[in-house]
């Protein structure tokens, strides 16, 4: 059986305030059916994870460099990552892929490096409105998964997030065909390409304006195993009726 995961993605939002969400998500109920994972700025990493110390939530990072150290003026790898105290790392983001130009190979690297540091990888692949209405939304899918996950992933370092890029932060939400259609793809691709024990053990999640009202539909779709939640990860009382759903 694979664990639900609920995990909050804070993006380029929180400074030490937001660490007062964070105590109350990770002081809500403690959730039987699921993880909790919360992705803040790097800024705040640390000091998240001080705060959620004995408490069931994660921590993880939005990005890392492919390589451990060097000359790489602004950048965070994953050994970084994890040293302060992230488990997690989301890779391969639309927003990263389209505002620093990140494209698969790129990716891979920094999955493998997250591997390297422990780290568990939260991949994310997603076809744009475009690609949508040509019809060639499992193409996409398809590509960006054999490109951007290594292979050396397993179902205990990899998560995928399927996340429509026009889902993102508009309100719009795929029906529940639709998320099932591709979540199937992504299962019966990773099932090909690992074997059917890792395939069926890798969690694939489901994101792109997910809120509470929504929630409880999209989690019944099959081969949802939880949601990476952008806007309503922000504010706990948005988040945690969300997890309550899982
Ligand atoms: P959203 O973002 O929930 O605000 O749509 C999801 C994401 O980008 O991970």
């Amino acid at each position: 059986m694979r664990r639900k995961l609920a995990a909050g993605n804070w993006k380029m939002n929180g400074t030490a305030a937001a660490l007062e969400e964070l105590a109350e998500i990770a002081n809500g109920p403690e959730p039987a059916a699921c993880d909790v994972l919360i992705c803040p700025p790097s800024t705040l990493l640390s000091r998240a994870a001080e705060a959620i110390q004995g408490k069931p939530v994660s921590i993880g990072g939005q990005d890392c460099h492919a390589e451990a150290t060097g000359a790489h003026t602004g950048d965070i790898s994953a050994t970084m990552l994890a040293d302060a105290g992230a488990t997690h790392v989301i890779l391969g983001h639309s927003e990263r892929r389209q505002d620093h130009d990140e494209h698969d190979d790129a990716i891979r690297a920094k999955a493998r490096a997250a591997f390297d540091s422990d780290l568990i990888a939260v991949i994310c692949v997603g076809e744009s409105l475009a690609e949508r209405e040509s019809s060639n939304t499992l193409d996409i899918i398809g590509g960006q998964l054999s490109g951007s996950v290594p292979d050396s992933a397993t179902g205990h370092n990899l998560v995928i997030a399927y996340e429509p890029i026009w889902a993102i932060g508009t309100g719009k939400v795929p029906t529940t065909d639709q998320i099932g259609e591709v979540h199937d793809f992504i299962r019966t691709r990773l099932e090909r390409r690992f074997g059917a024990g890792v395939g069926r053990s890798v969690r694939i999640l489901y994101g792109g304006s997910v809120k509470a009202s929504n929630a409880e539909e999209i989690f019944a779709v099959s081969n949802v195993d939880g949601a990476l939640v952008g806007g309503a990860s922000l504010k706990a009382s948005d988040f945690l009726p969300i997890i309550a759903a899982l």
